[in-house]
C-alpha cells in the first residue's frame, strides 16, 4: 500500500498497454500470452487439469472449487466460466472460483481488456456488472443464476490462504513470471497451497522453473513438465499426493445434507431457502404464518443501510461487505422489487456530522460505495430541502422486503409449509423431529434444521439454558404523498424516510421505526406514530407538510409493527450452533440477530450459512465469521 492509499480503499494496478495486450507496470511483466491469451488460458489451466472431464462428473447439487493466485484481467476466470457452461452436468451444480489479486484492475481498466475477447462478451459483461468496489478483503459474486460463486479476495495470496476456508480441487498458479514477482513464488507459500488442498487436487502453471517444480514436489506435488503454450518451451502441472493423506478440515460436515429444513420465512429464512435450491438441495421452508414475509420482513418498504464504523475494524469490514453483497444480489435477483435510488446518511445533529468528519479523515472509501456531500448537493441527489449534506451511497435505495420473501419462496425445490407452527425439535436416528403445539402437525424431519425465527428463536432452540436475544419493537408509519414532500432518494437519520411508492392517489412514504425495548404491544400506536413524527420532522422538517412539522397528527394514520431480534451486542448471528458447553450441535444452523439491518445482512449470512451446510468455500474469511458466531450467544453461567 502506497502512503497515498488508506484502507479500506486497495491500491489498483497500473496497466500500460504494449501492441494490444496489457503489462504490468509494477511488475514489468504481461498479464497473458501475447500469441493468444484465452487459448493459452485453456491450453494450461483449463486443460493441464482436465476440466472437461472432471466437471461433467460432478453429481447433483455437487460443485468444484478451482483457486487461482492472481486474477488478473479475470481471463482465466472467464475462459473456465465458458468450459463450465460446455462441460458441467444438465442437474444442479455449482462452481466455485477464489482469486486473489493483490493489486485490482480499475473497473475501466477490466472493461478495455475483457473486450480483447468478443466470444466472451456476454460472460464479460455480467463480470463487470459485479465486479466489486476497489476495497480490500473478501467479495462474494453470485453469477449465471448461483451456477457460478466467484470469490474475490483484494489482497495479497499470503493473506488469502491464512485467511479463507475452502478445499481447492484444482489450482491454477499465474502470478507473474516468478523472477519479476519473486515475493509470490515463495516456496513457504507454495508449500501452504496444500492447507486447501486434498490428495487428489491438481495444479497447473506456465512457468516451468525449476526452483517451483523442486517446491511442489516437496509439499507433496507430484509434478510433471509438459510442452508449454505457443513459443514456451515448457510448462508444470501436477497432482497432490502427499505420503500422509490430510485430516479431514475443520467445518466440512460428514456427510451431505440429504433434507434441509429452514423455520422462519422472512427475510433470512427466505433468502436462505432459495440459495440452497440453487445449489441443488431441497428445502422445507416453515412459518406460522400463512404467508412469506408476514412479520418483520413484511414492511411495504425497507431502507437499505449500514452504519460503517469511524474504525475500520472488522464489524466494520463484515458490515461493508453485507453491504457490497447485499446491493449486488438485489441488483440481479430482486431487479423489480428493489429500487436503487441512492441512499443520504445526514448529518442530522452536531454529535453525527462530527462522527462523519471523523469517519472521512480516517477512512479512504471509493466514490462508487460512499462520498461526503455538502448540503446543496445532498438537496439535488434528494430532491428535497434539507438542513445539512451528509454521506452519500449512490448504489443503496431501499427494497419490497415482503414482495420479496415470497419470491424468493417460489422455487421448484422449496417446499412451503406455512400455518405450521414448530415449537420443539428432538435428535433423533434420522436427523431432527420437528414438533408442534398439537397433533395436526405434520410429521417433519430433517437432517439439517436452520432456526430463522427471528426473535422467537430461542424458544425453538434444543437445551437448557438462556440466550442473549432481545426483542425489539418497530412501527413504521405510512405518510400519504399529499402531507409530504417525500424524497427521490432514500434519507436517513434518527429515523428514516423513503420516496413516496404506490398507485396515483394512494401514493406514501414509508418512515421507519421505532425502538423499543420494553414494549410487546403487536399494534400499532398513536404514540408511536408521533414519535416518528417527532423524529422525522426535528431531522428534515422541510420534507413535511407545516402541521406535520407542528406536530398535528392527521385523524388517521396507518402504519405497522414489527418485532426485531437483536443480540446483546448487536451483532448477527450466523452458522453452526454450538450448546453452552461449547460443543457443535451436529446438524443444527442459526441465523437471526440482524436487528434493524436485515435487509443488508441476511444476503450475505444466508450466502454464508448455505455454504456451510454444502461444505462449500466460505464467502466470509475466517476472522469475520468469528464474529457471527453461535457460542457467545449464551447467557452467562
Ligand atoms: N490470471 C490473470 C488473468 O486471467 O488475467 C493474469 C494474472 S497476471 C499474470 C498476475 C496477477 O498476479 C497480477 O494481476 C498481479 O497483480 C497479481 N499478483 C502479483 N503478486 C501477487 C500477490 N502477492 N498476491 C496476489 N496477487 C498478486
Amino acid at each position: 500500500m502506497t502512503a497515498t492509499t488508506v484502507p479500506p480503499a486497495i491500491e489498483p494496478a497500473e496497466l500500460i498497454w504494449r501492441d494490444g495486450v496489457p503489462e504490468s507496470r509494477r511488475f514489468g511483466d504481461i498479464y497473458f500470452s501475447r500469441e493468444n491469451g484465452l487459448e493459452e488460458s485453456r491450453y494450461v489451466f483449463i486443460g493441464h487439469n482436465n476440466l472437461p472431464m472432471r466437471f461433467a462428473e460432478i453429481p447433483e447439487a455437487g460443485n468444484f472449487v478451482i483457486a487461482e493466485s492472481g486474477f488478473g484481467t479475470g481471463l482465466n476466470f472467464l475462459s473456465t466460466w465458458q468450459a463450465w457452461q460446455t462441460h458441467s452436468p444438465s442437474h444442479a451444480a455449482t462452481l466455485h472460483y477464489i482469486a486473489a489479486e493483490r493489486f485490482p484492475l480499475t473497473r475501466q481498466d477490466l472493461e478495455k481488456s475483457l473486450s480483447l475477447w468478443p466470444e466472451l462478451r456476454e460472460l464479460s459483461k455480467e463480470l463487470i456488472a459485479n465486479y466489486p468496489p476497489l476495497i480490500s478483503g473478501t467479495h462474494r459474486l453470485v453469477l449465471d443464476g448461483g451456477r457460478v460463486r466467484l470469490t474475490l479476495f483484494f489482497g495479497d495470496i499470503k493473506d488469502a490462504l491464512d485467511a479463507l476456508s475452502f478445499q481447492a480441487d484444482a489450482w491454477y498458479l499465474d502470478g507473474f513470471a516468478p523472477a519479476r514477482n519473486p515475493e509470490m513464488w515463495q516456496e513457504t507459500i507454495l508449500h501452504r497451497l496444500t492447507q486447501h488442498s486434498s490428495e487428489g487436487t491438481t495444479i497447473a502453471t506456465f512457468t516451468a522453473a525449476g526452483q517451483i517444480r523442486r517446491a511442489l514436489i516437496s509439499a507433496g506435488f507430484n509434478m510433471q513438465k509438459s510442452r508449454g503454450f505457443g513459443r514456451k518451451r515448457s510448462m508444470l502441472s501436477g497432482v497432490y499426493e502427499p505420503e500422509i493423506p490430510p485430516l479431514n478440515t475443520p467445518g466440512t460436515p460428514e456427510s451431505p445434507a440429504t433434507s434441509v429444513a429452514v423455520i422462519g420465512a422472512g427475510i433470512a429464512g427466505c433468502l436462505l431457502a432459495h440459495n440452497l435450491a440453487q445449489r441443488g438441495y431441497s428445502v422445507t421452508l416453515i412459518d406460522s404464518a400463512d404467508e412469506c414475509g408476514s412479520a418483520a420482513s413484511g414492511n411495504l418498504q425497507g431502507a437499505m443501510y449500514v452504519k460503517l464504523g469511524v474504525e475500520f475494524n472488522h464489524q466494520t469490514e463484515l458490515a461493508l461487505s453485507a453491504l457490497t453483497f447485499s446491493q449486488r444480489l438485489y441488483n440481479t435477483q430482486a431487479a423489480n422489487l428493489w429500487h436503487p435510488t441512492g441512499l443520504l446518511q445526514l448529518a442530522w445533529n452536531p454529535g453525527e456530522e462530527d462522527r462523519q468528519r471523523r469517519f472521512i479523515e480516517r477512512n479512504q472509501y471509493p466514490a462508487d460505495i460512499l462520498r461526503p456531500v455538502n448540503r446543496q448537493e445532498a438537496e439535488a441527489l434528494t430532491g428535497g430541502k434539507l438542513e445539512s449534506g451528509g454521506l452519500w451511497f449512490p448504489a443503496s435505495g431501499w427494497l419490497e422486503p415482503g414482495k420479496l420473501c415470497k419470491a424468493l419462496a417460489m422455487h421448484p425445490r422449496i417446499n412451503k409449509l406455512l400455518g405450521c407452527s414448530i415449537t420443539q425439535m428432538t435428535a433423533s436416528a434420522d436427523g431432527w423431529h420437528l414438533l408442534g403445539p398439537d397433533s395436526l402437525t405434520p410429521n417433519l424431519y430433517a437432517d439439517r434444521v436452520v432456526i430463522c425465527a427471528g426473535h422467537l428463536s430461542p424458544q425453538i432452540i434444543p437445551g437448557t439454558g438462556g440466550f442473549r436475544f432481545k426483542a425489539i419493537r418497530g412501527q413504521v408509519t405510512y405518510l400519504p404523498d399529499a402531507i409530504a414532500n417525500s424524497p427521490k432518494a432514500v434519507v436517513c437519520g434518527a429515523r428514516y424516510l423513503n420516496p413516496a411508492h404506490g398507485d396515483q392517489d394512494q401514493k406514501m412514504a414509508v418512515i421507519g421505526a421505532t425502538f423499543d425495548l420494553h414494549n410487546t404491544d403487536p399494534s400499532t400506536t398513536v404514540e408511536s406514530h408521533r414519535e416518528n413524527i417527532q423524529a422525522l420532522s426535528a431531522m428534515v422538517p422541510q420534507m413535511l407538510s407545516a402541521d406535520l412539522a407542528t406536530g398535528t397528527l392527521p385523524e388517521q394514520l396507518e402504519g405497522r409493527v414489527g418485532f426485531r431480534c437483536t443480540t446483546h451486542d448487536y451483532q448477527p448471528v450466523a452458522g453452526q450452533f454450538y450448546n453452552s458447553e461449547g460443543r457443535e450441535v451436529t446438524g443444527l444452523y442459526l441465523l437471526t440477530g440482524l436487528g434493524s439491518k436485515g435487509l443488508t445482512y441476511a444476503p450475505l449470512l444466508a450466502e454464508f450459512v448455505a455454504d456451510q451446510i454444502t461444505g462449500q468455500p466460505a464467502a466470509l474469511p475466517a476472522l469475520l465469521a468469528k464474529r457471527l458466531a453461535s457460542g457467545r450467544m449464551h447467557q452467562p453461567k
